[in-house]
């Protein structure tokens, strides 16, 4: 079965190990390394990643926490970033009707992103190693600033409205991951 794309874990990279005996997985910088035997089906992986999903998630952390990005990756992020995060940007605002003047995507190894006072946004390259659900809430918390230029009351409500009130819940998730 060819590799596919999971929302956690990015790229789900699979080999077909005719001495495996089950499903390996092995979280890692770009993804989840996953070693089956030659019978597996597509549901056998995809259940098998799903039964150790939090423990997978907490691991690649571990990982990515640990490692030291080369320039080289930081290379293939920025071509992921630009691929994936104006069109994603442009989705959400589309979505929940805000407005923004540009996006910039950026090396940031201290902040996801920013909204300056003129809306535009800027968003960490990085926010490529995190899951899909996460770049939302990166990207729609920059979006509420374009409403809201503070982290005021107001701004955290209308978080709360735009992620069906997981405004916190998410914030919390995110801080398990590093940028860099
Ligand atoms: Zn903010």
């Amino acid at each position: 079965m060819p590799n596919y794309s999971d929302p956690d874990f990015g790229n789900i990279i699979i080999t077909v190990n005719p001495r495996a005996r089950r499903v390996i997985m092995r979280p890692v910088v770009d993804g989840l390394r996953v070693t089956v035997p030659p019978y597996a089906t597509s549901g056998d992986i995809k259940g098998a990643i799903d039964k150790f999903r939090p423990q997978l998630i907490n691991k690649r952390n571990e990982v990515l926490n640990r490692h030291q990005t080369t320039d080289e990756e930081i290379r293939e992020l920025r071509k992921q970033a630009k691929t994936f995060l104006p069109r994603r940007v442009a989705e959400l605002a589309y979505m929940f009707g805000f407005e923004y003047k540009d996006l910039k995507i950026q090396s940031s190894k201290t902040r996801w992103g920013s909204c300056s006072g003129t809306n535009s946004i800027n968003l960490s390259l990085y926010l490529m190693r995190v899951p899909e659900h996460l770049i939302d809430y990166v990207i729609l918390h920059e979006l509420c600033h374009t409403v809201h230029h503070d982290h005021s009351e107001a701004f955290w409500h209308l978080m709360d409205e735009v992620t069906n009130g997981q405004a916190k819940a998410l914030r919390h998730e995110l801080r398990k991951y590093n940028t860099a």
